[in-house]
């Protein structure tokens, strides 16, 4: 295969200082789904490590795992999913903070950690108008009345939600929400918890909507919204670059190691424009394991193309936009057989 995945880890660290002053004096939570969004869970995670993150947010716990291991003891992780009892035991052991929306997943988190002599960190989430997942402001007192009782082994470490960012009104109205729900804990438990609301696009445009902690993925690899600012207004750059090498340069084009299987979205023919050793030239073609670039003078095998990403012509999200998808989707998209390097 001559496909590779280059990930930039200096352009992910300017990110990250990026994020730290636009947030400040909120903390940045790293959220590090998906593979670190397809860049490669361990790097990403030791080198926001050395550059001083020390919150990271994982979908679910096998995951968390995985950044306890390569983050260290230090860093404190999230983890807002739990499958069974295996998932909450292991995150006990591994001092993983659980964000739990759910009265029963609340009381098994309890019923665990009180059967090992342990005390669970836990991140209860108010429903604010997303109706994925979340306890609903009508069942709120009695989630805390639960936390309160089971206190000798819950530690109620943050209160969270999840908002939509589409549109400000339904985002003020879920704020409003939260800080009714972050207040009733604060006066129930008598101190007060962390408070963590945003992702990357309100975390950014919107400073009230900060509170003591930000979870943002896309930003932090340099991932913009579709349709919103640009990178340059954002001040992040995109992490990867996906590139190729040439294998023949023939009269209908530059035949380069790269397809629809390595993720290269076909959609995309006649449409992208690619980086060569030449200058941009257009993407003409795509098959299941090559791609067909029009041609410059004195192409040759072992040439290599930019496709897509920093240092391409396009960014992931540029190829969202000419799909009508979004960028984390085209990066995602890239096959986890794509090779990562590293520098
Ligand atoms: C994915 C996710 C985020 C990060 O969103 P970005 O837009 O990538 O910054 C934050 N919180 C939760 C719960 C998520 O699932």
């Amino acid at each position: 295969m001559s496909a590779w995945l280059d990930v930039d880890l200096d352009v992910f660290a300017a990110n990250l200082a990026r994020i730290r002053a636009t947030v400040a004096p909120a903390a940045h939570m790293l959220v590090v789904k998906d593979d670190a969004y397809g860049h490669g869970l361990g790097p990403i995670v030791r080198r926001a490590a050395a550059e001083g993150v020390d919150w990271f947010g994982t979908f679910d716990v096998p995951t968390a795992l995985a950044v306890r291991e390569a983050g260290g003891v230090g860093c404190r992780i999230l983890a807002w999913t739990v499958y069974d009892h295996s998932d909450i035991d292991r995150a006990l052991d591994a001092h993983i903070d659980l964000g739990v929306g759910d009265v029963f997943v609340l009381d098994a988190v309890a019923v665990r950690a009180r059967k090992r002599g342990q005390r669970a960190r836990v991140h209860l989430k108010i429903d604010t108008g997303l109706h994925r997942n979340g306890i609903r402001p009508e069942d709120w007192t009695d989630a805390l009345a639960r936390v309160q009782a089971a206190a000798a082994h819950l530690e109620l470490v943050g209160v969270w939600s999840h908002i939509a960012e589409a549109s400000d009104d339904d985002d003020d109205a879920a704020r409003t929400v939260f800080i009714a729900a972050a207040d009733e804990a604060q006066a129930a438990i008598g101190s007060r918890p962390l408070r963590h609301l945003a992702a990357s696009a309100a975390s950014f445009a919107r400073d009230t909507f900060r509170f003591d902690l930000v979870r943002i993925g896309a930003f932090a690899y340099g991932i913009r919204p579709e349709g919103g600012p640009s990178d340059a207004e954002l001040g992040i750059r995109p992490v990867a670059t996906l590139r190729a090498s040439v294998t023949e340069a023939r009269a209908d084009g530059v035949v380069v190691d790269v397809g629809a299987l390595d993720g290269l979205d076909s959609r995309l023919s006649g449409r992208l424009r690619v980086g060569t050793p030449a200058g941009e030239r257009l993407l003409l073609s795509v098959a299941a394991t090559t791609a067909i670039v029009d041609g410059w003078e004195g192409a040759q095998a072992g040439d290599d193309v930019a496709l897509l990403g920093g240092e391409a012509p396009s960014t992931a999200t540029d190829a969202a936009e000419l799909l009508g998808t979004i960028g984390e989707q085209v990066v995602l998209r890239i096959s986890p057989h794509v090779p990562r390097r590293y520098r």
